[in-house]
């Protein structure tokens, strides 16, 4: 099903947006060499209920995890690049993190991720793989003009990753947001222009551009949730929320 949000719904969805960028932001300025993962869980899970919004995450229980997955907030270390599990984990100056995070405002849901590097450190393999995702996510998010076709947004992202000289894993991408986090269309990471579903004022869509260093496999680990690269390599993710207007694309998600 493919949802088309009315303006005060959209509204509702504009607030989501605003509280996961703000989520974000403040994590990403909190975690710091020493900071546990479960501690950046419990960060999120005070802001969400303080703002009075509901997790997408807590209870939610997909085909491809082994739900319920019982935290705020998706926290990907290194090798790790979707649906990590917050664990017991301190993190390491150079580590690259990944936080992913969707809440639901007045029955509207936002989506985001950022990908940074904590402490001093630059590794200059994981700075390029940060920019190249970024790269990716605003190119699609130009795509996503009136009367753009999914497989425009599609095609923007892949061109984008190929150019960056990264392979592109089709097993996940982005979705349609809306009452719920996760629905049509489907947005693959690579695609052909003009094809797929037409683009509507009214139309929520979670781009999330991901990359691994040297390889398109993922494999997931032994908490049934958190996928990492197959060969260990570094992995990067962005992704935000865009509405789709009259004029183009309204990015939701992007911090104040
Ligand atoms: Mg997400
Ligand atoms: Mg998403």
């Amino acid at each position: 099903m493919i949802e088309i949000l009315n303006p005060a719904e959209l509204a509702r969805a504009r607030e989501a947006g605003a509280l996961v960028a703000d989520v974000l932001r403040t994590l990403k300025s909190r975690s710091a060499v020493g900071t546990n993962l479960l501690e950046i869980d419990r960060w999120a899970e005070a802001m969400i209920v303080e703002a009075g919004a509901l997790s997408c995450y807590v209870d939610y229980e997909p085909s491809f995890g082994r739900g319920p997955f019982g935290h705020y907030i998706c926290t990907s270390v290194n090798d790790a690049v979707l649906h990590g599990l917050p664990h017991d984990y301190t993190l390491a100056d150079g580590d690259l993190l990944s936080l992913d995070l969707a809440v639901s405002v007045g029955g509207f849901v936002a989506d985001s991720a950022i990908s940074f590097v904590v402490g001093d450190s630059r590794p200059p393999e994981s700075i390029a793989m940060i920019g190249a995702t970024e790269r990716a996510l605003s190119a699609g998010i130009a795509a996503a003009g009136p009367g753009a076709r999914i497989g425009d947004i599609s095609h923007a992202i892949g061109t984008a990753l190929h150019e960056a000289g990264y392979q592109i894993n089709t097993e996940f991408g982005g979705h349609g947001v809306g009452s719920t986090m996760h629905q049509d269309p489907h947005i693959s990471n690579t695609g052909r222009p003009g094809r797929g579903y037409r683009l509507r004022p009214g139309l929520l869509l979670a781009l999330e551009p991901w990359i691994m260093a040297d390889t398109a496999e993922l494999v997931t680990d032994a908490d049934g949730w958190t996928l990492r690269s197959a060969t260990g390599c570094r992995t990067a993710h962005s992704e935000h929320t865009i509405a789709i207007t009259d004029d183009g694309a309204e990015i939701l998600t992007l911090p104040r």
